[in-house]
């Protein structure tokens, strides 16, 4: 699957139904995303900034850095030496808007937090939960997902027969996943669920993409009736979890300091972890509002790796870290504040969605093996 493709008909566009609520809260925001991550100049706005006059565009200009065709870096923004894009100024608001309008702000500027996946038919948009302002929405939902669909001009594209069949397939496959997340059920039971569908729907995918007569003679495995949730939630699972999470590159301080933190309480967090979740009953929808996130935002990714099973595992995980640092929060603090959690959603959001090498390593994470 693909980020740009070329459009050239009339498709449908699917959206979570709190989509139409959002609204960025620029100068309120404690995160602004315009401040430690780099931003790219795509190459129509790159045009026009060339050609704006004055000191502003003067200003402009001096403000990126050209795309480098060696290392295949695109243009991009400077950030100066607090990390924050040259042309936001001291109120959080970005001067491109200011001067030249909205509609002149660079593509991702314009998108962020928004995102799009293309398909036979039509797209797919979300909103990521790096974003307070999303993440808020994504959290407070309640029951099972919503999506509005619309129809819409040049959001489709001509796809074979055979990909728009192995599209459907994995839609109804996720619609699956998000009614098991959804379930009045243990988040345990959920993920232990979750984690058996997703290994017999990567049978079924394999069997329509390699469809050779099965070995009879292939017995159950140990992995077919262990606990999911019980290999998670060992010491010795977690340890290597968060050793990897604490390998990755990291960008902000504050995600080290929270991963190292709860890997010196590792023992305390699985032992307390039910007296937490009885503490946190009010709220377990959120779990499911991040499992039902992680599902929509990354399964169809198996389009172009066929790892269904993996793309399940990295929504298992995912939500399953919030949830470890939550307990670590309630431990440290003695309560997950609403504004703790979104704070925690935002920082995994950040420092792992948005980088695909660490979102292949952690689906490929292999839970049950720790077991052994
Ligand atoms: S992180 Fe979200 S709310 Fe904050 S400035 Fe960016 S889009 Fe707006």
């Amino acid at each position: 699957m693909r980020q740009t493709r070329e459009v050239i008909r009339m498709g449908y566009i699917r959206r979570p139904a709190y989509y139409k609520a959002f609204r960025c809260i620029g100068s309120d925001c404690t995160e602004n995303c315009c401040i430690g991550w780099e931003i790219d100049v795509d190459e129509d706005s790159l045009a026009y900034y060339e050609t704006v006059p004055g000191d502003f565009g003067e200003r402009l200009r001096a403000s990126i850095a050209p795309a480098d065709a060696q290392t295949g870096e695109p243009a991009h923004f400077r950030l100066d030496a607090e990390e924050r894009c040259p042309l936001l100024n001291d109120c959080n608001l970005c001067e491109v808007l200011l001067h030249l309008g909205e509609d002149k702000m660079a593509q991702i500027c314009t998108d962020h937090p928004r995102y799009y996946e293309w398909f036979s038919d039509g797209r797919e948009d979300g909103l990521g939960l790096c974003c307070e302002a999303a993440a808020e929405l994504i959290l407070a939902q309640i029951g099972a997902p919503a999506f509005d669909v619309t129809e819409a001009d040049g959001v489709s594209e001509t796809g074979t027969e055979a990909e728009t069949e192995l599209e459907n397939v994995l839609f109804s496959m996720r619609n699956a996943l998000f009614r098991l997340a959804c379930e009045d059920a243990p988040f345990d039971d959920k993920a232990d669920r979750l984690y058996r569908t997703a290994k017999a729907q990567q049978e079924q995918y394999d069997d329509l993409l390699f469809p050779f007569p099965e070995d009879e003679d292939a017995d159950e495995t140990d992995e077919d009736t262990a606990s999911w949730s019980q290999a998670f939630w060992r010491e010795s699972t977690l340890t290597s979890l968060l050793e990897m999470l604490l390998g990755f590159e990291i960008n902000k301080d504050d995600w080290r300091t929270l991963l190292t933190g709860a890997k010196a309480r590792l023992p305390e967090i699985i032992a307390r972890r039910e007296a937490f979740l009885q503490a946190y009953q009010g709220k377990h929808h959120e779990y499911d509002n991040l499992l039902t996130y992680f599902l929509y935002r990354h399964f169809m990714k198996a389009l172009g790796d066929d790892a269904v099973q993996d793309k399940v595992q990295l929504a298992l995980v995912s939500t399953a870290v919030i949830q470890l640092l939550d307990v670590y929060e309630w431990l440290a603090k003695g309560e997950v504040t609403h504004w703790a959690q979104i704070c925690i959603c935002k920082a995994y959001s950040r420092e792992i969605e948005y980088n695909e090498d660490n979102t292949e390593q952690l689906a490929a994470f292999s839970v049950l093996d720790e077991m052994e």
